[in-house]
């Protein structure tokens, strides 16, 4: 379950293998190392158990390249060696809400909003209150984000809070621009 093709730049130096992510040539011990600290959970997650990033609960592989520090984000890293180049600006969010989780099925790109919407349902944002019915639709970003959570299952609740917006928009919205 853990063997996944790689698909990044691969190159062969008289050091041995480098591969092509996150902008650098990482050597292939490097690699290794962080395909070797993966076990796979009852859930099916790939957890990582590289060291966290401080403060928060994302995986990273830290170490020094050239002279230069290198703290490469776990589920990115997974992201490019095992579905290709992150675009630029976007970020790589969990499906499975488990931020150590490195499978790269259980990630998605998606864009600051996405993150925004994962950083608030772990309560790390200042949560918006809107209490007052909007006119038109007036956060119209928010419609695809509420319909997709909501076809998952999740509840008006659960919406809100990984949403970072009050319960109150959610119902308004699912009652009058979601079919
Ligand atoms: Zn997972």
């Amino acid at each position: 379950m853990l063997d996944l093709s790689i698909v990044c730049p691969i190159r062969s130096t008289e050091e041995g293998l480098e591969f092509y992510v996150l902008g650098h040539w990482f050597p292939e011990h490097k690699i290794n190392l962080f395909l070797n600290k993966r076990y796979v959970t009852a859930t099916g997650c790939h957890y990582s158990t590289l060291p966290n990033i401080m403060h928060k609960e994302y995986k990273v592989l830290a170490f020094r390249l050239n002279g230069k520090k290198i703290n490469a984000k776990a589920h990115r890293l997974a992201w490019e060696l095992f579905v290709g180049p992150i675009g630029e600006g976007m970020k790589i969010c969990h499906n499975c809400d488990n931020p150590p989780c490195v499978h790269p099925q259980h990630l998605f790109e998606g864009t600051t909003l996405d993150n925004n919407a994962d950083r608030s349902s772990k309560g790390r944002s200042n949560r918006k209150s809107i209490n007052t019915e909007p006119k038109g639709p007036e956060y119209p970003e928010y419609i695809p984000q509420i319909e997709s959570l909501h076809n998952r299952g999740f509840s008006q609740t659960e919406i809100a809070d990984r949403l970072g917006i009050h319960q109150s928009l959610v119902s308004i919205y699912l009652r009058k621009y979601i079919k």
